[in-house]
């Protein structure tokens, strides 16, 4: 089956292509094992010229903003000479890589930046970085970036603060976001499971359970005498954040300061009543599994620092769970095997190939550095996140066997959590935006399926289709978990599902996951570790016992610069496939259809902005086709 006229199928057999594709497409189980990896990067899927000039921009304003948090004001005459002193510095050092191939590139940039100075943007810093990474491709990471970093963090301000003004030092030029002002209140701490970096967590209970025994006073003295814990766990009122999945982890020790992580439980109550903008308020927190006196309940009433204490240590197992199991787990790592599998089981023509292609770019090169670099013993998740480093490639493992692929579709996944009800929980907008990008997907997917495939009939005759599906669930293939229809795809209603939940998790779910770490979580007051044990809580907790609990000045300047990067690069936007790439003239009407759903998608999540707290991670022209970052 071929979906273009003008591929090269009729010239070449399409063995051919598949035959170089399985070379070049190799699986490794061993990178994050038991995961099906690609072995090695093929050439073909590097970064775009676009995608390195994009992240050269970010990490321009982030190398900037540390270089005068580290070193500047050393009697040099500005900001520019600081910037240039360090430039020349990291080139005389080594740190920055001069092979001989990018010396030629850097000659017109060098002089520039040090003889004739910076302009006040540091424009001529985006080329220098774009030369740097375009040369050195990834492997700039590999070879320079732990010289260049150790040159950067230079000098950094190390220690815990002894107020909050005192994080004002890692921000001489980057503004730190709008939640630095508002994390410590109660209303943001409960808008964060329904619109915040990780809203995937909570779920209806009738009551907290036996290993969170909160009482009705705690209840009352929140939500008032009229109401009890019983009748909100009756009224379909009461909402649980549970991080049992981190229990038992091992506490991360790098790179010097003991880490905390915890697995705390966070019980929320809706308001009695029937107003649709009703929202989530805080009932109690318990800071481990177990109840009992090292985990006291602790609630609004606790004192104003235990109660900041216990929501913080939330903050951090959300955290946590975000990164390990949301984030790299049930999107990256969720979506890599697919992209594999598509390219050795389809030929390019395949009309399955050429929509699922653009939404899989850049996805195998940004797993595979996140495997090499920023898993890697001493990387990112080491140094910022709370467990050790084989403790949080673990979670993300489990959060993805956990995870199985006929269970994943979005409204299943509200249905298991008891969160599909408006009426029940009427403010939720990742459910609610979701869902209509979900059903925009859908559509576009079963429109264009439809075209190729008529009946079910066709769907099971289809033999690149089938070899596709069974290498993705193969234990020599994608490893995917509860994958098909009893092993193979039968009906195109089964194929247009799989093929929305792939594209989705691709665009909308990466999204709402990966650009709240820039917004959300790069501040310290939401930090990635604990810096103190929960059960600090079993007595008094000072001022300073919070403080301790965040991270040291040199740990929130790496939060600061990893999450900014990380949630800063928007490559290439949801419904917008390059020019020419369908050739099949059926499909422009379709195409304009999806199109036009998304702006109506858009329109209508504005709309919604204007009666809730803003929640704006999934309006489409914030979602990237594919996971890229
Ligand atoms: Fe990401």
């Amino acid at each position: 089956m071929t979906a273009s006229s003008s591929d090269n199928s009729i010239s070449r057999p399409i063995t051919q292509d598949l035959e170089a594709a399985k070379k070049q497409y190799q699986y490794n189980y061993t990178h994050i094992p038991p995961l099906a990896m690609v072995d090695e990067l093929p050439g073909s899927e590097l970064f775009s010229n676009q995608w390195i000039y994009l992240l050269a921009q970010v990490l321009k304003a982030i190398v900037v903003n540390t270089i005068i948090t580290n070193r500047g004001n050393r009697g040099s005459q500005s900001v520019r000479d600081d910037v240039k002193w360090f430039i020349l510095e990291a080139l005389i050092k080594g740190a920055i890589p001069v092979k001989i191939s990018i010396i030629t590139q850097l000659l017109p940039i060098i002089p520039k930046v040090l003889i004739l100075g910076l302009s006040k943007d540091f424009r001529e810093l985006d080329d220098l970085f774009f030369s740097m990474i375009r040369e050195n491709g990834l492997k700039i990471f590999q070879d320079s970036l732990d010289r260049v970093t150790a040159l950067l963090y230079k000098g950094h301000p190390t220690g815990h603060v002894s107020n909050l003004q005192d994080y004002k030092q890692i921000f001489p030029i980057m503004k730190p976001e709008a939640i630095a002002q508002t994390f410590q209140q109660d209303e943001v701490f409960a808008y964060m499971p329904v619109g915040g970096y990780n809203p995937l967590v909570i779920k209806r209970v009738n009551t907290p359970g036996d290993n969170f025994p909160v009482q009705e006073e705690h209840y009352q003295a929140v939500m008032g005498n009229e109401d009890s814990l019983a009748t909100a766990g009756e009224e379909g009122r009461l909402y649980l954040a549970d991080y049992k999945i981190l229990d038992g982890a091992i506490n991360g020790t790098f790179p010097g300061p003991q880490k905390y992580i915890y697995a705390p439980l966070a019980l929320f109550a809706l308001p009695k009543g029937s107003d649709s903008h009703r929202l989530l308020r805080p009932i109690a927190i318990q800071c481990g599994q177990t109840p009992g006196t090292d985990y006291p309940i602790i609630t609004p009433n606790s004192g104003e620092y235990a109660w900041l204490f216990a929501k913080t240590v939330v903050y951090i197992a959300d955290g946590n769970f975000h990164e390990a199991v949301s984030h790299l787990g049930r999107t990256h790592l969720f979506v890599g095997p697919f992209v594999i599998t598509t390219h050795r089981q389809l030929s390019p023509s395949h009309p399955l190939n050429l929509l699922l292609r653009p939404h899989f770019e850049g996805t195998l090169a940004i797993n595979d550095a996140a495997q090499r670099v920023l898993i890697a013993p001493g990387g990112g998740v080491d140094r910022l996140l709370a467990s050790t480093v084989d403790n949080s490639r673990v979670l993300a493992v489990r959060g993805l066997q956990t995870y199985p692929f006929n269970q994943a579709m979005l409204p299943q996944q509200l249905k298991q959590r008891g969160v599909e009800d408006p009426n029940l929980l009427p403010v939720y907008p990742y459910r609610d935006d979701a869902l209509l990008v979900w059903d925009a997907i859908h559509q576009w997917v079963s429109d264009y399926l439809s075209l190729y495939y008529k009946t079910d009939q066709d769907i099971q005759n289809d033999t690149a289709l089938q070899a596709w599906a069974a290498e993705a669930q193969a234990d020599d293939g994608g490893r995917v978990i509860d994958f098909g229809e009893d092993g193979g795809i039968k009906t195109r209603a089964y194929l247009i599902d799989a093929v929305t939940l792939i594209i989705f998790t691709s665009s909308a779910q990466h999204a709402a996951v990966n650009f709240p770490q820039k917004d959300l979580m790069s501040y310290p007051g939401i930090p990635l570790a604990g810096y103190m044990p929960a059960t600090t809580l079993k007595g008094k907790v000072s001022e300073q016992d919070y403080l301790n609990l965040l991270p040291p000045l040199g740990q929130a300047q790496r939060q600061l610069n990893v999450l900014t990067l990380l949630g800063s690069v928007y490559h290439n936007k949801l419904g917008e496939y390059p020019q020419q790439h369908f050739t099949d003239p059926q499909i422009k009407p379709l195409l304009e259809k999806f199109q036009s759903h998304l702006q109506q998608v858009e329109a209508t999540i504005k709309e919604r902005n204007l009666h809730r707290p803003p929640y704006e991670y999934l309006l489409p022209s914030k979602i990237p086709q594919s996971i890229n970052i």
